[in-house]
């Protein structure tokens, strides 16, 4: 990645200081950067409630926009969406237009920090999805009475980010990655991960690859956290083992992250806005500070990181703390008081303290096209109708099957949430009035084509309400379908 160097040699950053909070977390960072003689230059931003407030609807400006386009590196403070103001969240927008597919979060238990975990030498990263699965947001209601929300997994969001969390680990000279899915329920996408994960690991020789159920990991985290080192996981998956690897070494006030993308890289603490200590000077710009951390490491200043960093976990191995560590007894130091403790630590590095030594991060070299897999030999064999109906199964069964007489379609299996429920199974299901009815061809043959498609659906329409079609197809002569619980 090149990065936009000023006259003086400076790298250049975009600052966004965000809302509640942030402005404060963001000159914590800030002056802690400078002090410890970063060549960092800043181009100051706006983005969030403000904006929104003055009627942009996606809460991030043009300028803003076009300055991390030319810095390419953003350190940003907590946004808030006002209520009223937009249906998107000005993190969705920057993350979506900067496609910033990986949201990286480190773990490592910290001096001074009490936790259950203490002494037992946490140091983990989680290395998480961030623009695919559940969360591309492709929401619909299919009935008054069920809501659908895709769950999209490609190839290539799979190979990036497998491929970056390999690169991490050499970066950061650790040994291990665990892939965590719950491929052994959804096949097709978790198990997508889990596939690329296992492709890929060869090439990283020196690394352990292993794979994890993600229930398994979350309890594992709990159990025995110091086992892991690195752990790729789609987004969902990631989301809520990302804050439970937080809440292990701390919680909230400590926990950064990296929203890296092939072109722009945005480093923000996990925490919120916390509006209710908005300008109180109170709250604990760590996790901020640690996030500016990440980022100095990105552009390669590392001994400004290192001594950032030292500093830092100096000041909270002496005990100084900001009140949601130290309460309420007096012993606690202000947010500025904390930046100037930690200034003054600047060359110091707690003991037993043993930093890293990190390499540059080579970001995955990933091909941008759209067909990132190239057309494999294909069939479509068949295809799933979704029907609204408040029929009983054997009912719908039967019409469904005069519907397709005649054509070159038949009924194979009605299920009802993934359950077969026609042909009867026995199995005792509380149905619903969406139906998953799947037409495969009723002896072997060509493919099934549109045509044949468009007359099941019209024959089906002509009596019952369809809301949805799925082609079934082969690749390579498998099948790209699961099937239902007790369908053969
Ligand atoms: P939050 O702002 O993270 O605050 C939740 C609680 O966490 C606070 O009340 C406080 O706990 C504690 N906390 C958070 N940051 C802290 C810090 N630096 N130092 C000490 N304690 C800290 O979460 P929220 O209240 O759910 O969200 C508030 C707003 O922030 C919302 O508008 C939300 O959309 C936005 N938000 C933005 C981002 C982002 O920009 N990336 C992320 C999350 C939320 P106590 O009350 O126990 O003291």
């Amino acid at each position: 990645m090149k990065f936009h160097t000023t006259e003086s040699g400076a790298k250049l950053v975009t600052l966004i200081p965000g809302d509640g909070i942030g402005p404060e977390v963001v000159a914590s960072a800030r002056q802690i950067v400078e002090a410890a003689g970063a060549r960092i230059e800043w181009e100051e931003r706006q983005a969030g409630a403000s904006v929104f407030e003055q009627g942009l609807a996606t809460g991030v400006p043009d300028d803003t926009i076009e300055s991390i386009r030319k810095t390419r590196v953003a350190l940003k403070g907590p946004l808030e969406t006002p209520v009223g103001f937009g249906e998107k969240s000005a993190n969705v927008t920057l993350r979506k237009l900067f496609e910033t597919y990986a949201n990286i979060r480190p773990a490592r238990e910290l001096p001074g920090i009490a936790t259950p975990y203490s002494g037992r030498g946490i140091d983990l990263v989680v290395v998480r999805e961030n623009v695919e699965d559940l969360y591309a947001g492709i929401e619909h209601m299919q009935t008054p009475g069920v809501a659908q929300c895709l769950k999209l997994i490609s190839r290539k969001g799979c190979e990036k980010i497998v491929r970056l969390a390999f690169e991490l680990a050499r970066a950061e000279g650790r040994t291990l990655v665990h892939c965590a899915t719950k491929s052994n329920i959804m096949k097709l996408t978790e198990g997508m991960l889990k596939r690329t994960f296992e492709e890929v690991a060869p090439e990283y020789p020196e690394i352990e690859a292993q794979h994890i159920i993600i229930d398994n990991c979350a309890h594992q985290l709990v159990k025995r956290p110091e086992q892991f080192d690195v752990i790729v996981t789609t987004n969902m998956n990631g989301d809520i083992i990302s804050d439970e690897s937080s809440a292990l070494v701390g919680g909230l006030g400590f926990a950064p992250s990296a929203n890296i993308g092939t072109d722009v890289a945005i480093f923000e603490a996990v925490h919120g806005s916390a509006p209710k200590y908005a300008g109180k000077n109170v709250i604990n710009p760590t996790a901020l500070i640690l996030s500016a951390v990440l980022m100095l490491r990105h552009l390669g200043e590392f001994e400004p990181a290192a001594a950032v960093e030292g500093a830092l976990l100096a000041t909270l191995a002496q005990g100084r703390t900001t009140r949601d560590i130290a309460g309420d007894d007096g012993s606690a130091l202000s947010t500025t008081e904390f930046t100037e403790a930690v200034i003054g630590n600047l060359g110091e590095v707690p003991a037993g303290w043993e930093p890293r030594d990190y390499k540059p991060l080579r970001l995955p070299d990933v091909s941008t096209a759209p067909d990132f897999v190239s057309d494999p030999s294909r069939r479509v064999v068949g295809v799933d109708v979704f029907v609204e109906s408040a029929l009983e199964p054997q009912e719908l069964g039967r019409s469904l099957e005069e519907k397709a007489a005649g054509t070159r379609l038949r009924l194979k299996a009605i299920s009802n949430r993934g359950t077969r429920v026609y042909p009867p199974t026995g199995a005792m299901t509380d149905c619903i009035d969406q139906w998953f009815c799947r037409f495969t061809l009723a002896e072997n043959g060509r493919d099934v084509e549109d045509d044949e498609i468009a007359e099941l659906v019209r024959r089906i329409g002509s009596t019952h309400r369809w809301m949805h079609l799925e082609k079934l197809q082969e690749f390579h002569g498998e099948e790209g379908f699961t099937k239902a619980q007790g369908e053969d």
